[in-house]
């Protein structure tokens, strides 16, 4: 390795809540192995690609770049969508936003946006137990339009649109579910939304609008 690679970036955030806090809907099995082998290898991969890119930049060696891109993309984006995902969820959740957020903001946003919780509720369901291979559901916020968006998440990094900012992320890749629900992903995205921790993905709708309109500096 060159002098200038070495630093780690990236840590594997610390869980808000014991392995099985999350149970019945996820099972403490699932957490742990999620958090601390499929969570951490994401982590450990973007640190890596990040050396990889030093050392092919300090070399002059780019006969890869197109595979170290892709990865860092990969893994990045795999770190940051478990980052929200952990935070997300609690043992207390469930609901509706309008009964948890304190301030009806978020509410009144999903319903302009999809025209109701209940439509909207369909829509990120239905992405997210359609996914086709490895994927996330995920509810963000564009910042172009001020709307609210659902979008089908290829891998961690597909099939998204630049600037949208996640504030509700599902997570459907297989390891997500498999030792508890089996092959029925539509069940564990059904009781999914009764661990949605609706305080924190209003808060973090109230962050991204304040940080929106600076995408485009026209
Ligand atoms: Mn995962």
């Amino acid at each position: 390795m060159g002098k200038a690679t070495g630093m780690a970036t990236y840590t594997l955030p610390e869980l808000p809540y014991d392995y099985s806090s999350l149970e019945p809907v996820i099972s403490g099995e699932i957490i742990e192995l999620h958090h601390d082998k499929h969570h951490a290898g994401y982590v450990k991969g973007a640190n890596d690609t990040l050396e990889q890119l030093a050392e092919a930049r300090e070399k002059e060696q780019w006969g890869n770049i197109t595979g170290l891109e892709k990865n860092l993309a990969f893994h990045l984006s795999g770190h940051i969508l478990h980052s929200i995902y952990w935070r997300n969820m609690t043992g207390d959740g469930g609901g509706e936003p309008l009964e948890k957020d304190g301030t009806g903001e978020l509410a009144d946003a999903i319903a302009e946006s999809f025209g109701s919780f209940a439509r909207f509720k369909a829509q990120l369901s239905k992405a997210s137990a359609t996914t086709q291979g490895s994927g996330w559901g995920v509810l963000a916020y564009e910042p172009l339009s001020g709307r609210l968006v659902v979008e089908q998440v290829y891998d961690h990094q597909g099939n998204i649109g630049q600037g949208s900012v996640p504030i509700l992320v599902f997570d459907a890749w297989e390891h997500a579910f498999y030792l508890q629900y089996r092959n029925q992903k539509v069940d564990f995205v059904e009781a999914m939304w009764r661990v949605v921790n609706w305080q924190d993905v209003s808060a973090r709708y109230t962050a991204a609008k304040a940080g929106g309109g600076k995408l485009l500096l026209a």
